[in-house]
């Protein structure tokens, strides 16, 4: 069964996604304050964390900054402000997705599927084959504990980044139009567009190459899209 944490503190809010959730067999565990919340999700064994953004104690975009820092599993914010929204994809906190208050259970209950999928789709790759690492020069991909280090210092990269440079990793030398990867790895999300694979990947640059503006692994193919140099 998969298990889900929410951090919330409108305990109303918080009970109806749970019954939703619960109805659809996860497992949740309801958390209204901030720090504590930031501290069960980084000692439990969630496999996703429901994020509100305003919160007693610790707001949601330091929590999820945290998150990020130390584990991959999907976030999915929830504000009831929109203007959180800019700041949620500005500030690059890495979050997977976000929705605006009040949105329905069965909408929040169908994102939370689709990022389970999502991520199971990109962990499966683990048992075909025997690579559990991928080694290209001084970058290492590590398949089980999505980690990424550069010359043997890590990377703290996002989920939607370590999922492009995983992508890209395992097909060498493939061209990928923008379109193309976007599809594959927002697939399901209705935001954004090819503009944003642009912005991750510069994002990308900036964590693993020695010198982004002249790049040794992800180079552009100008008009046609990018590739993975090996
Ligand atoms: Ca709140």
């Amino acid at each position: 069964m998969k298990s889900i944490l929410i951090i919330e503190d409108e305990k109303a809010i918080a009970e109806l996604e749970r019954d939703y959730l619960e109805s659809h067999g996860f497992s949740v565990e309801i958390e209204g304050r901030g720090d504590i919340g930031l501290q069960k999700a980084l000692e439990g064994s969630y496999d996703l964390i429901i994020l509100d953004v305003m919160l007693p104690k610790l707001d949601g975009f330091e929590i999820c900054r945290q998150i990020r820092q130390a584990i991959n599993i999907p976030v999915l914010m929830v504000t009831a402000k929109k203007e959180d929204i800019d700041k949620i994809r500005g500030l690059g906190l890495g979050a997977d997705d976000y929705m605006t208050k009040p949105f329905s259970p069965s909408e929040l209950v169908a994102r939370v599927k689709a990022h389970l999928a999502r991520y199971e789709r990109l962990t499966a790759g683990r048992s075909e084959g025997s690579h559990e690492q991928i080694r290209i020069r001084g970058l290492m991909i590590d398949k089980t504990s999505r980690r990424v280090t550069i010359h043997d210092k890590e990377a703290m990269l996002t989920s939607k980044e370590y999922d492009l440079l995983l992508l890209f990793a395992a097909h060498p030398n493939r061209v990928f139009e923008k379109e193309e990867l976007f599809e594959r790895i927002w697939g399901l999300d209705s935001n954004g567009d090819a503009a944003t694979v642009t912005v991750h990947i510069r994002r990308l640059r900036e964590k693993i190459e020695h010198d982004p503006s002249n790049p040794q692994y992800i180079e552009t193919l100008w008009g046609v899209g990018y590739r993975f140099k090996v």
